[in-house]
């Protein structure tokens, strides 16, 4: 993969907040490149600064030290975000809810819409169209989440925590729906503080220590298989435990 240009390169990114009751730094020195199609994973303890990353690459904190570059496409690419509570109107079905962005961006194309049913079939939504969001289990409203997310297709995906409120059996369900991203090849950084949903689904672990959150190390997911595992397969793989043990160990020098 490195002789392709990266996607996206954080370089030397650092975050304080400033606010009344003083200084907090979120963020130091965060490098690392990110290439096209890739699926990578940050996990690291809760008040690390995971969720800053993801907000400074949104754009919705502006940088103060560091830069973003995008070197493959040479501009900042339409992006996803994607977070813990799926933000559905309860006032809207759920085809409503997942048109609602397309509506927004007046993109309510024939196309677009038949990409919509084709993504409702394909996560098994199709028959919740007329449903509101009351009527649905967590899983699936997720999943109307992420639609909803998808339908705008995305050049790069964020992912904040997006299963963390589910059950765990729900989790693995929809994790999987996750996977499925790699097959369409768009860049996906997903934030998890659930080493095994990364190991199970990530290409790269970005591994983030104690706050001022920092790089401890990224490991290279590889179950050396011809297909891509599931996420159920992938945690029964022997080489999954080895993935766990390494990267728990990083995550416990903090402790
Ligand atoms: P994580 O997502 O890894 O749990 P966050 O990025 O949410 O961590 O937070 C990192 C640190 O920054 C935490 O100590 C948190 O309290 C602090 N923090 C987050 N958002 C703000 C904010 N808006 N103002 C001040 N401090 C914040
Ligand atoms: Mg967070």
């Amino acid at each position: 993969m490195p002789q392709t240009k990266p996607f996206l390169s954080v370089r030397s990114l650092s975050h304080t907040y400033h606010t009344n009751s003083g200084e907090t730094p979120a963020l130091r020195d965060i490098h690392f490149d990110l290439f096209p199609g890739e699926f990578a994973a940050i996990v690291g303890p809760s008040g690390c600064g995971k969720s800053t990353l993801l907000e400074l690459i949104a754009g919705l904190i502006p940088i103060e030290t560091g830069s973003l570059l995008y070197p493959a496409c040479n501009k900042t690419p339409a992006i996803g975000y994607m977070l813990q509570k799926d933000h559905l109107l309860e006032h809207r079905t759920i085809y409503k809810n997942i048109i609602l962005g397309l509506e927004i961006q007046h993109r309510l194309t024939e196309k677009n819409l038949e990409y919509v049913q084709k993504l409702m079939r394909q996560y098994g939504i199709a028959d919740f169209a007329s449903s509101y969001p009351r009527e649905l289990s967590g899983g699936m409203r997720q999943r109307a989440a992420l639609i909803r997310t998808l339908a705008l297709k995305p050049e790069f995906l964020l992912l904040d925590e997006p299963f963390s409120a589910l059950d765990y059996q729900t989790r693995l369900d929809v994790s999987d729906d996750i996977a499925k991203i790699r097959q369409s090849g768009v860049t996906t950084l997903l934030v998890t503080h659930d080493l095994s949903e990364a190991i199970s689904i990530a290409d790269r672990i970005i591994v983030l220590g104690k706050r001022p959150g920092h790089i401890r190390k990224i490991v290279t997911i590889d179950f050396k298989t011809n297909k891509k595992l599931s996420s159920k397969e992938a945690r029964i793989h022997p080489k999954f435990q080895e993935y766990f043990n390494q990267i728990w160990k990083e995550l416990k020098v903090d402790e």
